[in-house]
This record gives C-alpha cells, structure tokens and sequence, in this order.
C-alpha cells in the first residue's frame, strides 16, 4: 500500500527543487520570496494559489525562462545553469505548458509547432515524425495536423501546445493553469491523459485555483500565496486546516470535504480517513453489510482485436487515449466517455457491473483506484481482467 511521503523529508530523490529563491519584475515588490521547495519525483503535485499569487513566476523558472535575482534552482540535484546548452538541455527534461497558448504557439501549422521542440533540441528527423505523431494522437489532434495554426479555437490551441511539450518527452511536465477555460469535458479528459503520462513515470505539476482538482487529483499539494510557499503536503490536510490559511487565499473547501463533514455532523460518520472522491463520500456514510457490489470489468483495448460490447445490464466507459480513439473512431459505444474509472468505481460500489474499455498499461492504475476506495469507504469493487491481466 502507499504511503504518503512527507515532502519535506523526502524519501525519494526530488527531481526539481528550488532553494531559497527570489525574483521580482523591474523595481517593484518581490514576485517571489525566499522559496524552497521539492518536487518529488514521479509524484503528481498541483500549486494552488489565487491570481497574482506567484505561480506562473515559479513555473518560468523550472524551465529556466526567469533566473532567480537570488537563489538557485535544482533539477535532479544539479544546480540549474543558464548558457545556451544547458538550458536546451533542461528544457528537454522539464517541458513548460504556458498558461496562454497564444504565448507559446509560433509556426504556421499544427505540425510544425509541435515538432519545433523536438527539432530544436536535436531530435532526429524520423524520430520527430514520430513523436508529433504520438503527441497529436494523445490529444485528439491528428486530423488537424496540416492545420494553420490562426484556424484553431482556444481549446484546440490549448491542445497544440499541450502536443508541443509532450513531444520532447519530458521527465518533468509542468502546466500552468491548463484546465482554465477549457470545458468539463476537456478538463475530465486532460486529467486523465496527465494520470496516463504520470503512470508511464513522468512527474505532473500544474497550477490551479480549482480546488476541486486541485483535491482530487493531487498527490501533493503546494499552496503559495503573495510569492510565499505556505504549505507543503498532503491535500486533505491542506484543506483540514483550521487558521484563516484558505480564506486568505479566497479559497473555498472542496465540496467533498464539505459532505465528509456534513455526514459527520448529521449521521456520526467518522471524519478519517479522508474521501477523495463523492463515492468514497458516499460509501462510507452507509453500513456496508448486506450490500451487494458489482463488478468493475476490464477489457484491454491493445490485447484484442474484437471488441465485446457491454451486455445490456451493464454501464461502460472508456479511460486512456488508446480507448479514447476507438471510441472516436466508431468502435466502442459507451456510456462514459470521461471521468470513466471513477464513474465506473462508483457504479460497481453502487451494485452495477461496469465495463471499462483500457489500455493494458493502465490496469494498476485501475485497481490502485480501487485500493484507494476500499481504504477510504470500506467498500471493496472486484476488478476483473477479461484477459489475464496482472
Ligand atoms: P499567478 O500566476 O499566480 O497569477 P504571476 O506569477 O503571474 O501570478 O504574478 C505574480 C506577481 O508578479 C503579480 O504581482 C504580477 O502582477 C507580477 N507580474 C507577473 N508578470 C509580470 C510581468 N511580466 N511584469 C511585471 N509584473 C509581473
Ligand atoms: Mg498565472
């Protein structure tokens, strides 16, 4: 079972740090004071802060766009250096989504942008075509590859630069804010291509004023507010903070704490462990003897070649972009096109079988998730693989 490490005191190695760093724009106030923090690696870590927080600043810096008035930055121990090769070298392992994509997006054509990284840093040319082949493909881009890039909507804008960073194949992808101004879709969808990345080992960072992903999704969280890191560390205990911390920040408890305390209150139901999701929420507030679960079925889409359909009793989805793209391409009907584990999680807990349409690199992910239900509602979700798997 995991534990959760303390990000002060790291097991693991971090993979990017910063040590006692400042930076401020011109004359002004300071952007960033005295900032020391880890991130550590393989871990998927989310900075919360409002507008005018610091954290876009920060982000410049993992990448080596801004260099600290004083202070350093580290990537995987080394102290971050600042000529030309160094820093295509850094910008090869930590790929940088900005938060607009209009300041990031230059060539004439989709194709062209994303494979502009890559091309920079030396990749060679087969192995490029690849990559921008892959990047397109994870998100949902390929049929606009020959695209002029002044064509596109913010959305499939956001998407390029998104395909841009993913083609260096960077150990460290950090973005800024991507989920703002996309649709819940979208945002449903990003999260999950960012799990899939994350399990594949690469470490996620994002920034976010949403707690509710910011919860949800978050391994660790690292909450900066006026250009200061003001907590480092698990999200439920962010948010179980009882100072003035969030207000401060104009930030409201995520609505799943917020029903974890209500049943407190109302029905005794214990506060810990913690409920990430509304059907760890719901399922704990209910004595579980009696009730029957369904099952959470998987079918690896990358094993066989025939696709069984659901049977009628059963609810479907499909998670990762391997699944994604059957369904796009008319091969999988399904109920859940997004935020399909954990609706398929709460479904089966709920008593119905569930079909979840899978690469068969997800599936640890699958019954982590599920671990993680059990551990937090007691209800434990059989899973079962369709095709031997693990
Ligand atoms: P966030 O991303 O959390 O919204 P930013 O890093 O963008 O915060 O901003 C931090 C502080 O730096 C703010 O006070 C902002 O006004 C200032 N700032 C950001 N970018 C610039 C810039 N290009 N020139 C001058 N000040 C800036
Ligand atoms: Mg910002």
């Amino acid at each position: 079972m995991e534990e959760k490490t303390n990000p002060v005191v790291s097991k693991t190695n971090p993979i990017l740090s910063t040590r006692g760093l400042w930076f401020s724009y011109g004359e002004g106030k300071a952007a960033l004071s005295n900032v020391t923090l880890d991130i550590p690696k393989g871990k998927k870590i989310v900075f919360l802060g409002p507008n005018g927080s610091g954290k876009s600043t920060l982000f410049l810096h993992f990448n080596g766009v801004h260099r600290p008035d004083k202070g350093e930055v580290l990537f995987d121990g080394q102290a971050v250096k600042y000529d030309a090769k160094s820093l295509a070298r850094l910008r090869s392992d930590v790929s940088l989504v900005f938060q607009n994509p209009d300041d990031q997006i230059f060539s004439a054509t989709v194709e062209e942008d994303v494979a502009f990284g890559p091309l920079n840093s030396g990749v060679e040319r087969a192995e490029i075509e690849k990559r921008v082949d892959e990047a397109l493909h994870m998100v949902g881009l390929e049929e606009l590859a020959e695209r002029p890039t002044q064509q596109l909507s913010f959305g499939q804008r956001k998407r390029v630069a998104l395909a841009g960073a993913l083609a260096m194949k960077p150990k460290v992808l950090v973005m800024d804010e991507p989920t703002a101004g996309l649709d819940p879709q979208m945002v449903h969808e990003l999260l999950e291509m960012a799990d899939e990345l994350n399990h594949a080992g690469a470490t996620v960072v994002i920034s976010t004023h949403d707690v509710e992903t910011a919860y949800e999704w978050a391994d660790e969280v690292r909450a900066i507010h006026e250009g200061k890191i003001v907590f480092s560390g698990a999200p439920e205990e962010f948010f179980e903070r009882e100072d003035m911390l969030l207000h401060e920040m104009g930030l409201t408890p995520p609505l799943v704490l917020s029903l974890n305390h209500s049943l407190h209150g109302l029905a005794g139901t214990p506060l810990k462990p913690y409920p990430r999701t509304l059907a760890e929420a719901t399922h704990k507030a209910f004595p579980k003897e009696g009730r029957k679960t369904g099952r959470l079925i998987v079918r690896c889409v990358d094993i066989t070649k025939e696709m069984i359909a659901p049977a009628a009793h059963e609810r479907s989805g499909i998670y990762g972009a391997a699944a994604r793209r059957m369904a796009q391409d008319g091969k999988l009907n399904v109920h859940y096109r997004f935020h399909a584990l954990e609706s398929g999680l709460m479904e089966a807990a709920s008593g119905r079988d569930f079909v979840l349409y899978t690469d068969s690199s997800l599936c640890n992910l699958a019954e982590e998730k599920a671990k993680r239900l059990e551990r937090n509602s007691g209800v434990k979700v059989p899973i079962e693989h369709t095709h031997g798997q693990n």
